[in-house]
């Protein structure tokens, strides 16, 4: 017997690089080979061109302008860097952040370590869909308070937090608003001059891009926003990041972006629809023992999360070997605590134990989804009826 294909299922971890994408890097590993702040030869402007050219794609999916981008090595430091960078430059005016506790652990800590020194910070709780509650946004806010983050899509249930409408609180408040887009850029429309957002963290390795590369949007117009950078150095990025920038990495993200502005539409349509199926598949074939984790209706188009009553998803993930998915604890599989996330929207630690996240992604298929329907379906029985 052959060894069954491997279906990758956890497109909110990382997803592969789009082979379009590795084609526009290849030569700057090879003969394109120059340092971007080399100002002296031709290796040096070729490589800055392609820098500029990949700043403006990465401006253009979110509606900024291009010296609004800030290179970095992804949503991690830009996280990082918005909220310690804002920390540090407005603590003669308040030392209040607001955050929820939803977050992705980028966000979560560095709050806590701002905390230790000193910083005050409210971690905002969220309804059972997952949603922050509004009202207790603008209760939060303080003469002291100086920065609201707020991811914009969660990387566990996929929900859309309402972003425009937080703008407009921190806008009215004079806060500055950070929101991390890791999972939202390239995945549904974003506009930052629309939604009023400050700062954004992006990554290039969750829209198809390589890993190691980011970037954070820092806006720029009239009353500019101030950082104190994490990295002090040559200058680059306009001295909010220094160090030789990673030119692949960016031509990589540009071109990962490009494809995400001309194709998003049409990309949208086609994992909504194959989401769809497996959630009915699931919810038909399974009736009685699964629920859906988070609101169906404000959510990426590629996610689903679901509970398995009953079954714990270590097991069950063991039985779908070929199959790559995730459960409790997303991110750091290594560590034996159940997801924050799924416990702040009202989940029991057993139940956490028992959920399992779906990340769809531009090279799944609907064979693929057939699959995924027919094997889960049958394992859950199977634990069902031998526990
Ligand atoms: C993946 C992810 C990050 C971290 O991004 P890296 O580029 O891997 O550092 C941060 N926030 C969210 C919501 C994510 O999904």
């Amino acid at each position: 017997m052959k060894t069954p294909k491997k279906i990758y299922l956890d497109n909110h971890a990382t997803t592969p690089l789009d082979p379009r994408v590795l084609q526009a890097m290849l030569p700057y590993f090879k003969e394109r080979f120059g340092n971007a702040a080399s100002r002296t030869h031709a290796f040096g402007h070729d490589a800055e061109d392609a820098v500029t050219s990949g700043r403006q794609a990465v401006a253009s999916l979110i509606g900024a302008e291009a010296r609004e981008i800030v290179f970095t090595s992804g949503a991690t430091e830009s996280n990082n860097l918005a909220i310690k960078g804002v920390a540090e430059a407005y603590k003669e005016k308040g030392n209040h952040i607001v955050t929820v506790v939803t977050e992705h652990k980028s966000v979560l800590d560095p709050c806590k370590r701002l905390e230790r020194a000193g910083l005050r910070v409210t971690y905002l709780p969220v309804q059972r869909d997952g949603l922050l509650d509004l009202s207790d946004l603008k209760n939060a806010i303080t003469a002291k308070t100086i920065l609201i983050s707020v991811m914009f899509a969660n990387n566990e249930i996929g929900v859309l937090q309402p972003i425009a409408a937080i703008g407009r609180i921190a806008k009215a408040k004079g806060v500055l608003f950070h929101c991390d887009a890791a999972q939202a850029l390239g995945k549904v429309p974003l506009d930052v001059k629309r939604l009023g957002v400050d700062l954004l963290s992006m990554t290039a390795h969750k829209i198809y891009g390589p890993k190691g590369v980011g970037a954070l949007y820092v806006r720029k117009d009239k009353n500019p926003v101030r950082l104190i950078p994490l990295l002090d150095g040559g200058g680059h990025e306009v001295g909010m990041r220094s160090g030789t920038l990673n030119v692949p990495g960016i031509v990589g993200f540009g071109k990962a972006c490009d494809i995400c502005r001309k194709e998003m539409k049409t990309e949208i349509k086609r994992l909504a629809k194959m989401r769809d199926r497996l959630r009915e598949g699931i919810m038909n074939g399974l009736e009685g023992c699964r629920r859906i984790n988070g609101s169906l209706k404000y959510r990426l188009p590629n996610n689903l999360n679901v509970i398995f009553e009953g079954v714990q998803a270590e097991q069950l993930m063991k039985m779908l070997p070929e199959f790559a998915l995730s459960s409790g604890s997303a991110c750091l599989s290594t560590s034996p605590q159940a997801s924050h996330v799924l416990k702040a929207i009202g989940l029991s630690e057993n139940e956490a134990w028992c959920s399992i996240r779906f990340g769809l992604g531009r090279f799944n298929t609907r064979v693929e989804v057939a699959e995924t329907i027919k094997r889960l379906v049958s394992s859950v029985k199977h634990l069902k009826a031998h526990p």
